[in-house]
């Protein structure tokens, strides 16, 4: 049987290692040249440093999983910077390129473990060089060894916002503030279900009195006005804090995001249908906890199959090669396989508790003023959606996010929607007066991420 597993992070790790103990060599495809996917992601050989200093309390797990991809690469088709830009589950194919060669391969089953990215608003001012989402802000320390500013600003909301801040002030570049939209009262309301996390819970805590402790400026309700700057970068962030107050903080870079989405684009294509879960406010592929889904031979696994973290990638990705096993009647550990479900199942209460203690601040988005860049790669300003919106109104078409980009190309440019999608709908689906899962979501289209037109 022939296997192909997208994605070397947690998730597509521990698939592939799980079908190599049975016997079945996957072919394993991975657009970046090594594994590790994002949490993990190691430095190229001249900038390596330990473990502790790159991944802190979470060495010990990247020390494991970069062992265990180790170990996998050299027994699996392991095929290094290849973009899968396509998928056909009628003939069960993918369509990849690497370094500009174009090739076709075939599978029986696919295991998609593509995981996840940056959930980013568009404030006035966000196109100033210098803003970086937060990932991008830690991929820059993790990866290269440098950081996005001397005094950067951390905005947004989610584990991920205090996490950088905490990694920047390490690292010696102390944020000259973090500002977090959710109001404390929000996270505090959460608080029993977060206990749920244990140790992750533990973690978040620290940072947050690690940062309060070092005398980080830190507020939380606030609501972003708008980031200053020019051509040659970011000067400041204006905001309000939670009674209304305006303030102006100098920085030299900064940092954005709400929480991740999904990178479900490949599931998108395969035919997967997909469901609004209004607890993580993103559209998610179905799938069985086991990672099955509605397409038969396709499954799913990891933070590419709704936003889980990375213990629980590891274990969806085990779970998933686990179930690919069983459908082609491999004898499995039915055990091992009972309790990876209940690992799974308790991890989704916990999710469940994260993402109420950091909501998506949909109201900010959809309240964008007129003049704020929307779809950069279109320089469609939040005012073009809404004019798309009556468009749409008068001539008594039913309102969808697809028509809206027919009619003015929000989300056709290089990101395909993926940075702009999520404040593109909350901005059309609040001039229309609907509530943001009626008016659908952007469809996945090949090429998922640009290739060179040679290749194509
Ligand atoms: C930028 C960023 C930083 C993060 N930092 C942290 C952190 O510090 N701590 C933490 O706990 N969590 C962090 N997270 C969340 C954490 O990374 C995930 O929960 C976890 O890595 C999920 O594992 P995964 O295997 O599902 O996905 P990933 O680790 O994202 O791995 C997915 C892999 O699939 C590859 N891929 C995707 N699409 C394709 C394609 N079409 N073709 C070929 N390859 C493809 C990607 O290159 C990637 O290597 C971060 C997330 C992001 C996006």
């Amino acid at each position: 049987m022939k296997v192909a597993v997208i994605g070397a992070g947690p998730a597509g790790t521990r698939a592939v290692e799980t079908l190599l103990a049975h016997g079945i060599s996957p072919v394993w495809l991975e657009e970046s040249a090594d594994g590790g996917g994002r949490i993990y992601q190691r430095p190229p050989a001249p900038l390596a440093r330990d473990h502790r200093t790159l991944y802190g309390f979470e060495a010990k797990r990247a020390a494991a999983l970069h062992s265990a991809f180790d170990a996998a690469r050299s027994r699996a088709d392991w095929r290094p910077q290849t973009l899968v830009w396509h998928i056909r589950p009628s003939t069960r194919q993918l369509h990849t390129v690497s370094q500009g060669q174009q090739a076709v391969v075939d599978y029986h089953a696919a295991i998609l473990c593509t995981g996840a990215m940056d959930r980013v608003i568009p404030i006035p001012g966000w196109t100033h060089p210098g803003v970086t989402s937060l990932g991008a802000a830690q991929i820059a320390l993790k990866s290269q060894g440098c950081a996005i500013g001397q005094r950067p600003v951390f905005l947004g909301s989610g584990p991920l916002l205090w996490l950088v801040a905490y990694q920047y002030a390490k690292a010696g570049a102390p944020p000259a503030a973090v500002l977090d939209t959710t109001p404390f009262a929000t996270k505090l309301a959460a608080t029993p279900g977060l206990l749920r996390g244990g140790a992750t819970f533990a973690k978040g805590l620290f940072y947050i009195t690690w940062l309060r402790a070092h005398g980080i400026p830190i507020a939380e309700g606030v609501s972003p006005i708008a980031i200053d700057g020019a051509e040659d970068g970011v000067t400041a962030l204006r905001w309000r804090d939670a009674a209304g107050r305006e303030h102006r903080t100098e920085c030299d870079a900064l940092g954005l995001g709400w929480g991740l989405r999904p990178e479900a684009q490949l599931a998108d294509l395969a035919g997967i249908p997909f469901r609004f879960d209004a607890v993580q406010h993103n559209w998610i592929p179905e799938r069985d906890l086991a990672g099955r889904t509605p397409v038969a031979h396709h499954y799913l696994a990891g933070d590419g199959a709704g936003i889980g973290g990375a213990e629980m990638a590891e274990l969806a990705g085990r779970r998933a090669a686990l179930a690919v096993l069983q459908n082609a009647r491999t004898p499995i550990d039915t055990a091992a396989a009972a309790a990876l479900d209940r690992k799974l199942a308790a991890g989704q209460k916990f999710r469940v508790a994260l993402e109420r203690a950091f909501p998506f601040p949909a109201k900010l988005a959809a309240s964008l003023p007129d003049d704020t860049i929307l779809c950069r790669c279109e320089g469609l300003r939040a005012a073009d959606i809404r004019a798309t919106a009556m468009v749409d109104y008068h001539a008594g078409v039913a309102p969808e996010l697809n028509r809206a980009k027919a009619f003015s190309r929000a989300g056709m440019g290089r990101c395909q929607g993926r940075l702009c999608g999520a404040a593109t709908a909350e901005v059309l689906a609040a001039a229309l007066g609907q509530p943001v899962e009626a008016i659908g979501r952007l469809r996945g289209q090949p090429p998922v991420k640009p290739i060179p037109i040679a290749a194509a």
